[in-house]
């Protein structure tokens, strides 16, 4: 063990806490609220006893200084929006009216403005609000949030330290506000952003701050010198004043590279690094620069946001040699704990023997006590805690949940032909025109229709014991014969079942999985109010069963027409779960890919011929920095190849993806081989149609032409004009057609009309077609 004392008592800490409460209370008094129910004292009388609750729970095992500042109603970008007054024209009126309500009104929109843009922070599941800024964005300071929460905190007794969005990833994170032009940099308004930062930190100053925290997440990210530069002047000039608390600048995520030697030049006092394997490259990189002598280092080398418990041993070597990088070195999490669950205690359906694995917030903030304690006072004072965090590890490596012989003799065994289809596409396509005697322009959908109430109140009854099986699945049932009418009807090409069944697209498989994990109350925040319950990969991964074929063979019994296979694809699977981080994220790939893959085999031999694997999260799970992307993709591409490429040459393989710009994965999209790829496209004017023609992808491409983030009804001519601007780079007999992605958020009244008119329009076009005849 490294280190028998230190020269200054290591503080613990942590920089953000998960907000909504063990029993999601703040979910249920903001949307009251919203509803009417709620009055904004009770709102605010219930966000205050949240705070009180977290304060006491961290305070109490032991962490030294509380975050404050970091609680919303909301998200943080939003706050942060509002204290430096960058409220977008359309909602001031409302802001002024009322401040509740016109911070509700920019989070969620109301009947005659828009809402901000919303998207994921950095890559988490967490989604914040876009700040939306232009050449004319003024800013003002409004410290009142912020002091507030420092006061109570303060009153409380307790030692606080306020955690603000940084300037420059505030910046970083804006874009042109409608109608300003789209190359705009709100970088640029920097020397505008500085004095009320300035301002906000006096302020927090004279509340009685002796720190404040700057988050600065952006600065992991490949970074331009110009915007280097902008790093160095930002706290080159907020750590001039001389009325101001000291200041401690925190990255996570990843390693900071070019942007810690600025920081470490900067006058501040403290710097906060993440010392998880994300971010692997800190430790060295603040070696090469020479530490940080006379500054505070905080050293993240608890995961915040996986959901496993720590090593010890090897947390406490890492601090060991901080110790003499800087002058004080303190222990917390590596980002927020806004990203984990609360409470693993909480978990009794788990099995305990996997339990004593799980670390979620409350764990972590004793872990980081633990480290803190075992730091100042030596690793004697924690010998009892590290001997069990010694046999908790070990109960894990050495668990048969951890170590299937027969899953991992398998995924030993792959080889590159089992990822990769035995004809070339070329061929396959003709096999596949002859066996499906589609027309051009096939119609088709993304697979769900409809989340009906009626449906979710069958679940309902059915956990609730209400409904017995039998009785729900007449449901699904009646369900899936409805859906297929309405296709047959509507003229659709190839059909769906619907998912009629499926909870959520993720979940609905991991529970068929062994080796998946579900939690009762393991929530996290997705956004504002919404909140998901990610699934956990926690062992070797083995599908006992078929978990589809039953209700696609149902609905192909229905109809004559080809009915579409729907599978999660592995890459979608990894990125909405807690993953494991005992193996490479490929190894885990490569293990639900091969359970997807028998699931595939087994649709095929009920006669499916079109197999859709949807990968709408391929895009969003790109590794922060360039360097990474490579190797990510090549594991994720496979892991999609593994799955798909077992089947015959006549069976059709789509994929569909969707929330995303495809411009930077194209090379992956080609890579994925599937036969067809239907991806969002409507809003953006078929961009995404153009680019993959320009990039020269020879494969059956379906543009969305409906949009379905929106309850309109397109009309008929407005599909014929989607359609037709796809043919200008994606010939006729390359096109299919279909919405942007699937119709599970929209109603019937809507979905109805909106598919007609697609399908109308299809039919429209392809009799315009010169050889529409053959
Ligand atoms: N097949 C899924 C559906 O239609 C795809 C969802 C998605 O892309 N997010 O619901
Ligand atoms: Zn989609």
């Amino acid at each position: 063990m490294t280190t028998e004392s230190a020269a200054a008592a290591a503080r613990a800490t942590v920089y953000g806490y998960p907000r909504q409460g063990q029993n999601r209370e703040l979910k249920k008094a903001v949307e009251g609220y919203w509803k009417g129910r709620v009055s904004a004292e009770a709102l605010r009388e219930t966000a205050r006893e949240l705070r009180e609750t977290n304060w006491r729970q961290l305070a109490d095992s032991g962490i030294h200084e509380v975050p404050t500042g970091d609680f919303s109603l909301y998200d943080h970008v939003l706050d942060t929006s509002v204290m430096v007054d960058a409220v977008p024209a359309r909602h001031r009126v409302a802001v002024e009216a009322d401040a509740l309500d016109g911070y509700f009104a920019m989070a969620r929109g109301t009947e005659d403005v828009a809402p901000l843009e919303m998207t994921k922070w950095f890559d988490t599941n967490y989604h914040y609000l876009v700040p939306e800024l232009g050449p004319d964005s003024a800013f003002t300071a409004n410290s009142d949030k912020q002091i507030a929460e420092l006061k109570e905190a303060l009153a409380l007794g307790h030692s606080a330290r306020p955690v603000l969005v940084g300037p420059v990833t505030y910046l970083l994170l804006a874009k042109p506000a409608p109608g300003v032009a789209e190359d705009f940099e709100p970088l640029t308004l920097l020397d505008r952003l500085l004095p009320v930062y300035a301002e906000v930190l006096a302020d927090l100053r004279a509340a009685g701050a002796e720190w404040v925290q700057l988050d600065e997440p952006a600065l992991v990210q490949d970074r331009t010198p110009a915007e280097l530069n902008a790093a160095a002047r930002t706290y080159r000039e907020l750590g001039g004043p001389a009325d101001r608390p000291k200041l401690l600048v925190a990255s996570y995520f990843d390693r900071l590279g070019e942007a810690l030697p600025v920081l470490a030049k900067a006058p501040v006092e403290g710097l906060a690094l993440d010392f998880t394997d994300a971010a692997a490259g800190n430790l060295a990189d603040l070696a090469a620069v020479g530490g940080l002598p006379g500054k505070r280092l905080v050293a993240g080398v608890v995961n915040g946001r996986n959901i496993w418990i720590n090593d010890y041993q090897k947390s406490l070597a890492t601090l060991g040699t901080l110790l003499g990088l800087a002058d004080q070195v303190d222990v917390a999490a590596s980002c927020s704990l806004l990203h984990v669950p609360l409470d693993a205690a909480a978990e009794r359906a788990i099995d305990p023997q996997i339990r004593r694995w799980l670390a979620f917030a409350r764990q972590k903030t004793t872990e980081i006590t633990t480290l803190a304690r075992g730091l100042s006072q030596g690793t004697g004072t924690i010998a009892a805690e590290l001997a069990a965090n010694r046999a908790d590890l070990a109960s894990r490596a050495s668990s048969a949940i951890t170590n299937d012989p027969a899953v991992r003799a398998r995924t030993a065994a792959v080889t590159d032909s089992d990822t990769r289809r035995a004809q070339p596409y070329a061929e396959r396509a003709a096999s596949q025109r002859a066996h499906l005697g589609l027309p051009l322009l096939p119609t088709t959908t993304i697979g769900s229709f409809p989340q009906t109430a009626e449906l979710r109140t069958a679940r309902a009854d059915l956990s609730a014991g209400w409904l017995d099986t039998a009785g729900y699945e007449d449901r699904i049932k009646s369900e899936i014969r409805e859906v297929i009418a309405f296709q047959e009807k509507t003229g659709l090409d190839v059909l769906v079942h619907g998912e009629p069944e499926r909870n959520d697209m993720v979940q609905y498989f991991a529970e068929q999985l062994t080796g998946y994990l579900a939690t009762q109350h393991g929530w996290v925040q997705s956004y504002g109010t919404r909140y998901v319950r990610p699934p956990v990969l926690a062992g070797d991964i083995s599908r006992p069963a078929p978990m589809s074929v039953r209700w696609t063979t149902y609905a192909q019994q229905q109809t004559s027409r080809p009915v579409k296979g729907m599978l999660t694809g592995p890459v979608t699977m990894l990125a909405w779960s807690f993953v494991r981080d005992d193996q490479p994220l490929g190894d885990t790939a490569r293990q639900v890919a091969l359970a997807l893959r028998d699931e595939v085999a087994d649709l095929e031999a009920a006669g499916t011929s079109v197999i859709q694997v949807d990968e709408p999260a391929l895009r969003e799970t790109l590794p922060l920095r360039a360097d990474a992307h490579a190797p990510y993709l090549a594991w994720a591409t496979e892991a999609f190849r593994l799955t798909t490429a077992g089947v015959r040459p006549d069976t059709q393989i789509h994929t569909h993806m969707c929330y995303a710009e495809f411009g930077d994965i194209l090379r992956a999209i080609d890579d994925l081989d599937a036969d067809v790829i239907s991806l969002e496209a409507a809003r953006s004017h078929m961009q995404v149609a153009d680019e993959l023609a320009g990039a020269g992808y020879p494969r059956e491409v379906g543009p969305g032409v409906y949009d379905i983030h929106s309850p309109r009804v397109p009309e008929e001519a407005e599909a014929v004009s989607l359609i037709e601007r796809a043919l200008l780079s994606v010939p006729a007999d390359r096109l299919w057609i279909n919405p942007d992605c699937g119709l599970k958020t929209r109603g019937w009244g809507e979905v109805r009309p909106a598919l007609e008119h697609m399908a109308a329009a299809a039919r429209r076009v392809r009799g315009s077609l010169p050889h529409a005849e053959s």
